[in-house]
């Protein structure tokens, strides 16, 4: 049994990753501001007596003996990371500096959650770990793209300089139960909509990709990643590389769901990337690990978990 400290861990992808560590016998302290995240997403969890939740803001100093920390404590969809720009970059960085001193001072291993956003708007495709990007350092992305690069380079320096065992996820768009329903990105969004029978927004004309991961696929990614050996460091790229089109994701979605809902086209937002596909040779050669659950079955469980949160809000 270890002692495991997940920040973010009430946002949607913490939440089944505490849930999975608790699964496995570890006790786990889960620190969130609930900027993002929700204590219904963690509601089950509470009664454990192997979970702790401690609201707790990354960008402020923490203390707790822990031997592994997962750090996750950041708003991952544009909507809320745009919505107080600073703030995202002050969670970045200042949460990255706390937590790693935190891991220096008692001698975790810590792993950062980094991001495909990190090769920006990219013009290498698909994107391998040794791409450094193509990323606008003054653009309306740049809070959340910049943060989590300069959170990758602390990790680094604190990694040559004082020996933290540190470990390095790239997570490519990640679907699943318990994404918040406002939260604005596009996997959320077309449910909802065709489930609420409103018209399905696609930004652009629909021909931009990306290659949509399954939440428990990359939750097993993490802890692979967490456990690895032999001073595997990362960046490693976790990521399902079958990639589709906006369009065809409105498709899918409206056909799963049996949606009379129509599709309409809204502006595209500003350095939204053209194109998205991880190449995960590193994470099969040196994790063992590849997804398993493809788009339509996942959709049909993250459906699923809509459809419930969608009827409770309607009664
Ligand atoms: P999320 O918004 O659901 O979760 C983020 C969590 O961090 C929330 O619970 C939020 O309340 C918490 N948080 C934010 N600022 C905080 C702060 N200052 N102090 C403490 N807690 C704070 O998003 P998610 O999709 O679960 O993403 C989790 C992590 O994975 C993020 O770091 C994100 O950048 C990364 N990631 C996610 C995806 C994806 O597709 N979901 C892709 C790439 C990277
Ligand atoms: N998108 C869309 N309609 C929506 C929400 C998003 O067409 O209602 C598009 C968005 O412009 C982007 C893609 O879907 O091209 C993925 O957007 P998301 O916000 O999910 O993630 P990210 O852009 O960070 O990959």
């Amino acid at each position: 049994m270890k002692q495991i400290l997940v920040t973010g861990g009430a946002g949607f992808i913490g939440s089944h990753l505490c849930s999975r560590l608790l699964k496995e016998g570890n006790d786990v302290i889960c620190v969130d501001n609930l900027f993002t995240g929700s204590k219904r997403n963690i509601e089950k969890l509470l009664n454990n007596h192997h979970f702790e939740f401690l609201r707790h803001d990354v960008t402020k100093e923490l203390l707790v003996e822990v031997d592994q920390i997962y750090n996750l404590a950041c708003p991952a969809s544009p909507v809320h990371y745009q919505y107080n720009p600073v703030k995202t970059m002050k969670t970045s960085v200042m949460g990255a500096i706390n937590m790693l001193g935190l891991a220096k001072r008692v001698k975790a291993r810590i792993l950062q959650a980094s991001t495909s956003e990190i090769y920006g708007n990219p013009n290498v495709h698909p994107q391998h770990e040794e791409y450094w990007g193509n990323v606008n350092p003054i653009g309306i992305r740049s809070c959340y793209d910049e943060g989590k690069r300069a959170a990758e380079t602390l990790f680094f320096d604190y990694y040559r300089q004082n020996n933290v065992d540190i470990k390095i996820i790239r997570i490519f768009n990640t679907y699943g139960p318990n994404m918040s329903i406002d939260d604005g990105r596009v996997i959320s969004n077309f449910i909802v909509q065709a489930l609420k029978g409103e018209d399905i927004t696609i930004y652009g004309n629909g021909t931009q990709t990306r290659s949509f991961c399954y939440v428990d696929d990359l939750v097993e990614g993490m802890i692979r990643m967490m456990n690895s050996q032999d001073g595997f460091t990362g960046p490693v790229n976790l990521g399902n590389p079958c990639e589709f089109t906006m369009l065809e994701l409105a498709k899918k979605v409206i056909s799963l769901t049996k949606s009379k809902s129509n599709i309409v086209y809204k502006p595209l937002p500003q350095d939204d990337p053209v194109m998205r596909k991880p190449v995960i040779e590193i994470a099969k050669k040196k994790l063992h690990w590849m997804p398993k659950i493809g788009l339509d079955e996942g959709l049909k469980k993250t459906i699923d978990y809509f459809e419930t949160v969608v009827r409770n809000k309607e009664q």
